[in-house]
């Protein structure tokens, strides 16, 4: 029998947030996640850091947490896009994994993945409006930020609506949290939202005018 040994993990920078690489993942994977944290303000990453988040950057996200396994997908979008651990290629938490490999959804071939910076990005703002308030309520559940991003939906055409599919979902409130995320990743250098709906990312900022107000006004030169 083979014993399971645990990846070591190297601590690679301590800020603006603390990055380490687990097991042999290549060392320009590495630097390009560093890259991406250090895309967004410091103002926020100080502020996630002092609640004690960090990055792991890894080969797979099963193979660097097989506890995952038995643990559901939280979103009932993931399901809908036929998501599983397996095909996952970074979550974001207190600890955000950020993975070399993953399978894709279609084809299920095993990718790499192509683009680390702005994948960093995203998910490090979701930890942004996870983390940023103290009372550990995110940013996008708050009344105000619902109400932008319900006016930017209401008004949106239903093309559009069905290309921003990934953005309008209720489930869970999921889809407010992606636009919070991809909004705010936008600004701060490049998001993740083209892949998915082929706009550009000032198209999509044109979509959620309101939603990109109120984080230019609370989060990013507020707050
Ligand atoms: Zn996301």
């Amino acid at each position: 029998m083979v014993a399971q040994t645990r990846n070591t993990r190297v601590l690679v920078v301590e800020k603006p947030l603390p990055v380490f690489a687990s097991g042999d993942v290549p060392g320009k994977l590495v630097s390009m996640v560093v890259a991406g944290v250090k895309s967004i303000p410091t103002k926020l990453t100080n502020r996630i850091r002092s609640r004690g988040c960090r990055i792991v950057v890894c080969k797979n996200l099963l193979e660097e947490c097989p506890r995952f396994k038995n643990e559901p997908l939280d979103n009932g979008l993931e399901e809908a896009e036929r998501r599983t651990w397996d095909n996952l290629p970074a979550i974001s938490g207190r600890t955000t994994f950020i993975a070399e490999r993953y399978k894709h959804d279609i084809t299920k071939k095993i990718r790499r993945l192509e683009d680390p910076k702005e994948t960093t990005r995203h998910e490090v703002c979701h930890v942004v409006d996870d983390y940023f308030s103290y009372n550990n309520w995110p940013i996008s559940h708050r009344t105000q930020f619902r109400i932008a991003y319900n006016k930017d939906v209401g008004r949106l055409a239903l093309s559009t609506k069905r290309r921003l599919f990934y953005y309008i979902q209720n489930t869970l409130e999921t889809g407010r949290a992606e636009v919070f995320a991809d909004v705010l990743a936008i600004l701060c250098g490049g998001g993740c939202q083209k892949d998915c709906t082929g706009y550009s990312d000032e198209y999509f900022l044109r979509c959620f005018s309101n939603s990109r107000s109120y984080i230019e006004r609370n989060i990013l030169n507020g707050g």
